[in-house]
């Protein structure tokens, strides 16, 4: 028996070292990783540069609390600022505290308007992470059923769809939009850069804070540092962590110059919030995609998306290939039962599905051409005999 509580189910696999894209198990077999711990490790793994960083920070101190100064949440906060134009932060620990502060801001800043239940308008299919609020905002059912009476004051409307939103305007007690610009546990489900646009013009019309969960779709993964930068927009908040600390658990809230002011002393916090190793190794982070990564996600993306297209379509069962840079899904029309048992047992590859019956491919930023080339030819092979193997 496990003494861990039966909440995931994780594959078999046990893992012994990982280097780069690959892992390797304990018999030796090697696999190539394209999904990064969800995400998460944009560098892969056993980056050397990250393992410094950490060594040298844990030769200092890993731990002062936010009672006292050190260089490194505000190095980091500084580096966001450039790369975001948003210019205060909120340090925490994951994706889901990132949005817990952007909902105590939102309700925040309509109390302050004098709106005693502010709403928050938040997508269909749209996941926040699983704390109480963050579920609250979160779509799916099956996780939010048994935790009732979850937040109030949310309202869901369909994701890409502004006319929903509009229907709203004559309602004083919405106070903010919150979305993932590209839903990533709905499935790559893609707002259009002229869909982003036009929300901001609402929003800015409405007084309605735009707040934007990129936790998965954002740093890099898209092409750019932030998916809303390719619709040439800013958001008035925003959430990120996931691929923040390659790793190490980090997550922020970043807001506008013009409500950097909300959030004072004694209002929010955390203890191991903004601490200097989390916030050393995400310095590095940055800097790395800056100098050396960033730059080609973009065409490795349109490199993977375009080999998947044109080798899998013609193959049943295919409903759809989309993505935006290296965050790619595959749709099937019927689920196929074991794939990603299937895909590390036999095609040495580790992949995650989600919804079902949507294959989610989130590689490392650092996958080469020829690892791309690999992946989509595995998959490509792994299709194929999962459905010979159906008929
Ligand atoms: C993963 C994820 C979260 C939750 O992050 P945790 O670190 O697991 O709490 C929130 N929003 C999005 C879009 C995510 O992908």
């Amino acid at each position: 028996m496990s003494y861990l509580m039966p909440v995931y189910q994780p594959l078999a696999i046990e893992f012994q070292r990982g280097q780069g894209c690959y892992l390797w198990d304990h018999q030796d077999k090697r696999y190539l990783d394209a999904i990064s711990g969800v995400g998460v490790t944009l560098l892969g793994h056993a980056h050397p540069d990250i393992h410094t960083e950490i060594v040298a920070q844990s030769q200092t101190f890993l731990h002062l609390s936010n009672l006292f100064k050190h260089t490194w949440n505000e190095r980091l906060a500084e580096k966001l600022a450039q790369i975001t134009g948003l210019t205060q932060t909120f340090f925490c620990n994951s994706g889901t505290e990132a949005n817990e502060t952007a909902i105590k801001l939102a309700r925040l800043y309509g109390h302050q308007r004098g709106i005693q239940c502010p709403k928050i308008i938040v997508m269909q299919h749209a996941f926040h992470g699983r704390t109480l609020g963050a579920l609250s905002a979160t779509a799916k059912p099956d996780y939010r059923q048994a935790f009732g009476p979850l937040l109030t004051g949310f309202e869901f409307v369909a994701f890409h769809d502004l006319a929903a939103i509009e229907a709203y305007q004559n309602d004083p007690d919405v106070v903010a939009v919150l979305l993932e610009p590209i839903q990533g546990e709905a499935g790559v489900n893609i707002a259009s850069t002229f869909y982003l646009k036009q929300l901001k013009v609402l929003c800015d019309q409405q007084n309605w804070l735009l707040m934007l969960d990129e936790i998965q779709c954002g740093l890099g993964r898209t092409g750019t540092w932030f998916y809303y930068q390719q619709a040439e927009i800013c958001p008035d908040v925003l959430t990120i962590a996931k691929g923040l600390g390659n790793g190490l658990p980090i997550g922020a809230c970043l807001t506008h110059p013009k409500l950097g002011h909300l959030l004072q002393s004694g209002l929010h916090g955390s203890t191991f919030g903004g601490n200097p190793l989390a916030c050393r190794v995400a310095y590095r982070v940055l800097d790395l995609l800056e100098t050396q990564y960033l730059q080609s996600v973009s065409a490795k993306g349109y490199h993977l998306l375009d080999l998947l297209q044109s080798k899998l379509t013609g193959l049943h069962n295919i409903k759809s290939v989309r993505g935006v840079g290296l965050m790619i899904a595959i749709e099937l029309i019927h689920p196929i039962e074991n794939l990603t048992k299937i895909a590390s047992e036999q095609f040495n590859l580790l992949l995650n599905v989600t919804q079902g019956k949507i294959i989610r491919l989130l590689p490392p930023l650092i996958m080469t051409d020829l690892q791309i080339e690999y992946l989509a030819q595995q998959i490509y092979g792994l299709l194929k005999a999962c459905y010979l193997s159906d008929k």
